[in-house]
């Protein structure tokens, strides 16, 4: 699935093959994703030049020339691509904008848990889908503090505190796994019982392991792929996440499911 990194890859990608394209067909081909597909049809996106991309959680968020926005989120298996239009459609292709420069922009999602929506922006100049969505893990206000404040009075584990989008947006299983292991802290510990200096710790890792991700084009894990194509290639620098041993003590791996989803963690390196 997606998560931060791999949604911010995706929106500077398409923010370079996407700015000043002007829209000269739109088709559709089948009924629905994670909602209609059929409003884009009648939208009345021919004609319409986009401006930029760019990210908010695990969205990107394609600007148009008249004050809309094409919203798009990769669900589980969700990949968009840019390219010549003339290239035969592939099967999960439910989707598909032609440009003015002989290119389209495909959105293919053979699970059918993505998105993709024209929206209006809202006073805050994003979507108005995303309007109530935590804050940003890489602004500022996602600091040791923050996240020692709402950690308080919350029992559940910490790694589904940093997995939970209406406190803090995107970050996802791998790399909340990778930002636990770097902070030497257990993924099932209650959230409660964090101290500040763990909180600062885990606040510092997760900016830091994020972009890192980003600046390797995400992680491939299995369907992700980047806009041209090409895997992203932070899947060689996991740590913990998906791994045998401790890359620092050789311990073995321990797993535990916690809200659905596999953690690993070193039950020698994190407490
Ligand atoms: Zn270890």
């Amino acid at each position: 699935m997606p998560e931060l990194p791999e949604a911010e890859s995706i929106a500077r990608a398409l923010d370079r093959a996407l700015k000043r394209r002007k829209i000269t067909k739109v088709e559709v081909f089948c009924p629905k994703l994670r909602t209609s597909l059929a409003p884009l049809r009648k939208s009345g996106l021919v004609g319409r030049t986009f401006t930029g991309c760019r990210r908010r959680a695990r969205y990107a968020v394609a600007d148009l020339d008249d004050g809309r926005a094409l919203t798009m989120h990769f669900g589980m298996s969700g990949v968009v691509r840019v390219e010549d239009a003339k290239k035969p459609r592939r099967k999960h292709e439910h989707a598909v904008l032609t440009l003015d420069d002989g290119k389209a922009f495909k959105f293919e999602d053979p699970r059918r848990f993505g998105l993709l929506e024209v929206q209006k922006l809202g006073p805050d100049g994003w979507p108005e889908c995303l309007a109530g969505i935590g804050v940003e893990p890489l602004s500022p206000a996602f600091n040791g503090r923050f996240l020692f404040d709402v950690s308080r009075k919350r029992k559940k584990p910490v790694k589904e505190l940093l997995m939970d989008n209406a406190v803090v947006t995107g970050i996802g299983n791998i790399y909340a796994a990778e930002t636990l292991f770097a902070s030497k802290v257990r993924p099932q510990r209650p959230a409660s019982t964090l101290t500040r200096g763990e909180c600062d710790r885990i606040a510092k890792n997760a900016k830091r392991i994020l972009r890192l991700a980003i600046k390797w084009g995400g992680t491939t894990v299995s369907d992700y792929r980047n806009v041209d194509g090409s895997e992203g290639r932070f899947v060689q620098k996991l740590k913990i996440y998906g791994q045998k041993k401790c890359p620092v003590c050789a311990q073995d791996v321990e797993k535990v499911v916690l809200g659905g989803r596999t953690s690993w963690y070193c039950p020698r390196c994190q407490k």
